[in-house]
């Protein structure tokens, strides 16, 4: 048995789904283990080009079973819109590959409300959410006032729960942004529409994790966003509202005993990040244009333009360490074939100070990069398939990364379907 944690190093977006999929080959079962449906990960196979939000990335194979765990936020709206959407797609969506912890709390419509009223409170000073209700969701989750998917089957419980959540709801919805309130009925006819289509799927799933782990199965754990925007080490407050790592996985996931044996950390050739904050090896203007067309960095769920920049050692290498991460995935190493030197941000400057090391949020907004230039090696090496094959130039950045970062790549992408990477030796 061995069991996998694949993890975003950066600001997410790094490529994970992309990576996931290729690796579900080995695994028997891929858990999620945070997060919502605020993110998207594309996954590129024989039946098409997919965007995940929720579901895990072992929908796609054969004999893998796929479980959502209490960590996650439930949204049991768009968990059926996607359900549908794959399906008519032509992939096979049931209980027999699918299941959701009786412990995920539900995130509610009123959630997705609440957080674009709060963005619109704060305007100016937004946390660039994307309105899907995960801040308000998990604030509420931890004040005790979500229902836990389970209840579904305890109907006195249900109605209890249910009362009390939606009290709660209506005084911020009513007091705080002077919405009108929502009534009992229509909450309760939310939950049983949705509830009712999701019900086969719910059970206890820390059961089910703790008895393949006993069997020896091999289980994934697939994260969502990545280690800069984990809520406690992250670069708060522009982080999500969950924790996005490695070591969080089997909490969320419903196995706290279970041990992590490797963890595979995405990291993209150049830096992407969606929505506010720091972001210190941001290239605007013409470069920055040219390579966020040249990487088509535009969201997947929201469709947003992504800010893109040079190759950030200094956050990857914090992120490496936040994870735990024992090797690299490098993704889109093909999209940097157009330039003829590629920067790379090695150190920051912080009031005239050079640092190698991630400072403390406040400090961050104040940093400056500081850049090394590498050579390009300007041809295409999308269709390279062996380390010693890709040029000279290629794997002298690569191997640089390695050396700033002080962890070994050993997986290098170079194209969004599953058989355009290669396998490096560590
Ligand atoms: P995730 O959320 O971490 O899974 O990342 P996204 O799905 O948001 O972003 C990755 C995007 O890059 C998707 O459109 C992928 O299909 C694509 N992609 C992933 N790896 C590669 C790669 O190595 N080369 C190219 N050209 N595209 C890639």
């Amino acid at each position: 048995m061995s069991n996998l944690a694949v993890v975003g190093i950066n600001w997410g977006d790094e490529g994970k789904g992309r990576m996931v999929d290729l690796f579900t080959d080995h695994y028997d079962v891929v858990v999620r283990y945070q997060g919502g449906g605020n993110a998207g990960h594309t996954v590129v196979n024989e039946k098409g080009k997919f965007a995940l939000h929720l579901l895990p990335s072992g929908v796609f194979r054969k004999g893998v079973m796929n479980v959502l765990g209490n960590g996650v936020a439930l949204d049991l709206e768009n968990l059926c819109a996607e359900i549908e959407d794959l399906r008519s797609r032509g992939v096979d969506i049931s209980p027999d590959n699918l299941r959701i912890s009786e412990r995920a709390s539900i995130l509610l419509p009123c959630h997705r409300d609440l957080d674009g009223l709060e963005e619109d409170r704060l305007a100016g000073l937004k946390y660039g959410s994307t309105k899907q209700g995960i801040a308000p969701f998990y604030s509420d989750k931890y004040r005790k006032k979500t229902v836990m998917a389970g209840d579904l089957f305890y109907p006195e419980a249900l109605e209890l729960h249910a009362r009390e959540v939606l009290d709660w709801e209506n005084l911020i919805l009513k007091n705080v942004y002077g919405q009108e309130e929502i009534s009992f009925d229509g909450f309760m006819e939310y939950l049983k529409k949705y509830g009712d289509a999701l019900k086969p799927y719910i059970c206890d799933t820390s059961a089910l994790l703790s008895e393949a782990a006993e069997k020896g199965k091999n289980i994934m754990f697939e994260a969502q966003l990545g280690a800069l925007r984990d809520l406690d080490m992250g670069i708060y407050p522009y982080t999500t509202s969950s924790n996005t790592l490695a070591a969080y996985a089997p909490i969320g996931a419903g196995v706290p005993g279970l041990k992590i044996d490797k963890v595979v950390g995405i990291v993209k050739a150049y830096s992407s990040c969606v929505g506010e904050g720091p972001f210190v090896s941001e290239w605007l203007g013409a470069n920055g244009d040219a390579l966020r067309e040249a990487g088509a960095e535009y969201g997947a769920k929201t469709g947003r333009a992504r800010r893109v920049g040079a190759f950030d050692a200094v956050a990857t290498r914090y992120g490496i360490k936040m994870q735990g991460a024992t090797s690299i995935a490098l993704t889109k190493l093909d999209i940097l074939s157009y330039m003829h030197s590629i920067p790379v941000c090695t150190q920051y400057s912080i009031g005239g100070k050079l640092t190698e090391d991630f400072p403390y949020p406040a400090a961050l907004e104040k940093a400056k990069p500081v850049y090394e230039n590498l050579p390009g090696w300007k041809c295409d090496i999308s269709s390279v398939r062996r380390w010693e094959d890709l040029p000279e130039n290629a794997r002298r950045y690569v191997e640089y990364i390695e050396k700033s970062v002080g962890c070994r790549v050993e997986y290098i992408s170079v194209g969004a379907r599953r058989e355009e990477y290669i396998h490096k030796e560590i």
